[in-house]
């Protein structure tokens, strides 16, 4: 076990993502309620230890289509925000029970883009994150669908998790996917690709092996969308490991300092600014 691995376990102030093709079957589209169960049982674990916990989320949006029986057709903007309407509460219903069942309280937040580049709606925010922590209660975090069109969208929750890590100064952030980490290339399209343990600085030829390509048709996020969560969370000074969700239980295996995943190193910079970040997000 590397240094830079055993330093996992000391970890404070935790962020998990998880992705709404890892919480579901992948032939229905139906919720995995054992996949949901496990991470529940995890994030509780995590907190009986002494550590802040927060979920970030996706789901809602393939919840709700899945509650009115849609397939998964292309729909228009407004569909879908009401699709995530009747999904997020469905979502926040089942962690609710799950967080009870170990004791745990849950609270929900959601966000758009105009949570930090607001100063008020961004003070508010981290306030409300920092009472949340301190009474102990395990936020479960989404973006807003229901209001963010693409003029105010993250548009995806890799993002989203970092940029919550961020705003919270937590100091590590787990990226939950259907991929094992970063590789040198498309693993499905190269065999010759290699994969990446540990990023120890996230340089313009990291960034660039980012592709948009998704293995999944639930979720929005591609390795493109996690090396801009790791660029925001290494800035703001927590580590970030993107690993495989096909076993949850890995959370804890990650937490005892073992080789999984990718390990990027955090790089705090000082003239990281959140608010400028995301008000830039889509620009380039
Ligand atoms: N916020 C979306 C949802 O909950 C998902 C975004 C994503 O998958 O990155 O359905």
């Amino acid at each position: 076990m590397s240094g830079l691995r055993e330093a996992i376990s000391d970890k404070k102030r935790i962020v998990v993502k998880i992705g709404s093709s890892s919480l579901r079957h992948a032939e229905t589209g139906d919720l995995d309620y054992i996949k949901l169960e496990v991470l529940v049982r995890e994030l509780c674990n995590l907190r009986n230890q002494g550590k802040d916990v927060v979920l970030v989320t996706s789901g809602a949006i393939a919840a709700g289509r899945k509650a009115v029986h849609i397939g998964k057709e292309d729909h228009p903007i407004a569909v879908k925000q009401a699709y995530s309407a009747i999904g997020q509460a469905r979502l926040m219903m089942i962690y609710q029970k799950l967080f009870s069942e170990y004791n745990q309280v849950s609270a929900q937040i959601l966000m758009s883009k105009n949570t930090i580049v607001d100063d008020l709606n961004r003070f508010n925010a981290h306030n409300t994150f920092s009472e949340l922590l301190k009474l102990g209660v395990i936020p479960v975090v989404n973006e807003n669908d229901t209001v963010a069109t693409y003029e105010i969208e993250i548009g995806d929750n890799d993002t989203l998790s970092a940029i919550v890590c961020a705003l919270i100064e937590a100091d590590l952030l787990i990226l939950l996917s259907d991929i094992d980490g970063l590789y040198s290339d498309n693993p499905r399209n190269n065999p010759e690709a290699k994969f990446i343990s540990v990023v120890e600085e996230l340089t313009d030829d990291i960034m660039k092996m980012g592709t948009t390509e998704t293995g999944s048709s639930c979720g929005t996020g591609g390795m493109n969308t996690k090396l801009i969560a790791a660029k925001i969370a290494t800035c703001a000074g927590a580590d970030m490991i993107i690993a495989n969700s096909s076993d949850i239980r890995v959370i804890h295996r990650i937490m005892d300092g073992r080789d999984i995943g990718t390990l990027f190193k955090a790089h705090k910079d000082e003239n990281f600014y959140l608010k400028d970040f995301v008000q830039n997000l889509h620009r380039s």
